[in-house]
């Protein structure tokens, strides 16, 4: 096969690793990376420049899009979806992922385990969605924040309505969600590939921190899902129409809790702390499925 890893380096530790068990499978395999590419269209001709070169014919794509790009990023992997080529992703379920608020609606529906969460404008009465979520403390995120970035624990009702106001003064959509203690600053991270749990490891926050992002500071160490984590993360990814997902969850008393799934989840921290050569399950994945013309089902 030849096989296109959309990324903007070709050194960062998740790009190189595709990239190794692609050729380590007996593949060829470019980094292409998607903002020096050039959507063209004509009547059934969609194609894609590459530094001033029209790009060859590809039997699958794996976008590595970063969240501060993925307006322009998802309109590349479309237009690869145009042109019939495979994605491990495809671009409607990136879009989805990264809208922590859309997200969750659709997990909701899907009937799958999560923190309560409200979302509102200002002039809702933030009294009322503090206690809708279950009183203080409560946690308040930024929609669209990733790496624990703009994610706030807030203790009293007059904190949380201090920081929500804040967020809204600026015209920032915000999710006001419940505090789920128990988590002790824990979380889980099961990656999935085509429908099965591949790896999972258990985060851990520094001392004092809510939060378990590796990227804040957190450890990491392999965990073994029992069957309602499994269970969850596979709904949690097939719900949002992602056959590659990184599904986040908090432990809590009523089972697996699901925070988020990231659409482009890093390799580095899980096949370690895992070590499970996940680069090469998403291989065969592809292997499987490239023929298959896989269309994203969700709609939403
Ligand atoms: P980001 O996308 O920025 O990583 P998350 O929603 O995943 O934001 O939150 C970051 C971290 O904060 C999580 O990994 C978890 O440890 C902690 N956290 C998030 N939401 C809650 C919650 N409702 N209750 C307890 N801890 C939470």
């Amino acid at each position: 096969m030849n096989i296109a890893i959309l990324s903007r380096n070709p050194n960062i530790h998740s790009t190189r690793r595709l990239w190794e068990a692609a050729r380590g499978r007996g593949h060829q395999c470019q980094v292409i990376d998607h903002m020096n590419c050039a959507v063209l269209t004509e009547a059934d001709r969609p194609r894609l420049m590459y530094r001033g070169e029209e790009l060859p014919r590809f039997d699958a794509v794996i976008p590595r899009i970063g969240a501060s790009v993925t307006s322009y990023g998802t309109s590349v992997v479309r237009q690869f979806e145009m042109m019939n080529v495979f994605t491990t992703v495809p671009s409607q379920a990136i879009v989805r992922s990264r809208d922590k608020l859309r997200s969750i609606q659709v997990m909701s529906k899907a009937g799958i385990g999560m923190p309560k969460t409200a979302f509102a404008r200002e002039h809702v009465e933030v009294k009322d969605l503090i206690e809708y979520v279950g009183g203080p403390p409560v946690v308040i995120k930024l929609c669209e924040g990733t790496q624990g970035l703009g994610v706030v624990l807030a203790e009293t009702t007059k904190a949380a309505r201090s920081v929500i106001e804040a967020f809204h003064a600026i015209k920032t959509n915000i999710l006001i969600q419940e505090f789920i203690e128990e988590a002790k600053g824990r979380d889980i991270r099961a990656f999935v590939v085509g429908g099965k749990v591949v790896a999972a490891m258990e985060r851990q926050g520094p001392e004092g921190d809510f939060r378990s992002n590796l990227h804040r500071g957190g450890s990491a160490k392999q965990v073994w899902l029992d069957p309602q984590e499994r269970e969850t993360a596979v709904r949690a990814a097939r719900s949002l129409g992602l056959s590659v997902a990184g599904v986040d969850m908090l432990p809590s008393d009523r089972g697996p809790l699901v925070m988020e799934v990231n659409s482009s989840p890093g390799l580095e921290g899980i096949e370690r702390a895992s070590r499970v050569d996940i680069a090469d399950r998403i291989i065969q994945f592809i292997e499987r499925n490239h023929t298959k013309g896989k269309r994203d089902k969700v709609g939403v």
